[in-house]
């Protein structure tokens, strides 16, 4: 049966300090229903706000919306994204995405939980010096 959300049921929530840097905003898009494992949150950084650093069970799409990004998956160069750049983040690689220090930025953030439920796992905040 066609489900439909409506965006008046859920407010956009403001992210966890514990686990992001500056002031991060979320719409919840899909928490998929078993059989999907599937996770969408459309995710809004105000400039200079960031992840942690953390990973993801089955890896994580990202695609650009709004403004200027930034993503990193450790031990490779910060990479910018602008609005239609899609990002592929493999699964368990230590990574982090946010905005661009002097831009907003919005990205659609896809991934899947694993097979035993899993969900992301959270690490360090990203430093002023890996963040440039
Ligand atoms: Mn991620």
């Amino acid at each position: 049966m066609l489900k439909i959300h409506r965006a008046e049921d859920r407010p956009t929530k403001k992210a966890s300090a514990d686990m992001f840097t500056g002031d991060v905003f979320q719409d919840a898009v899909l928490v998929g229903e078993a059989p999907s494992r599937m996770r969408a949150t459309n995710v809004t950084f105000n400039p200079g706000a960031r992840t942690a650093w953390h990973q993801h069970p089955v890896g994580q799409t990202l695609w650009a919306v709004a403004g200027v990004g930034r993503v990193q998956v450790e031990g490779g160069a910060v990479q910018e994204l602008r609005p239609g750049d899609t990002a592929i983040i493999p699964p368990n690689a230590r990574h982090w995405h946010g905005a661009a220090p002097d831009r907003i930025f919005t990205h659609l953030a896809m991934s899947e939980i694993g097979e035993d439920g899993g969900g992301t796992e959270w690490f360090e905040k990203v430093s002023d010096a890996d963040y440039s």
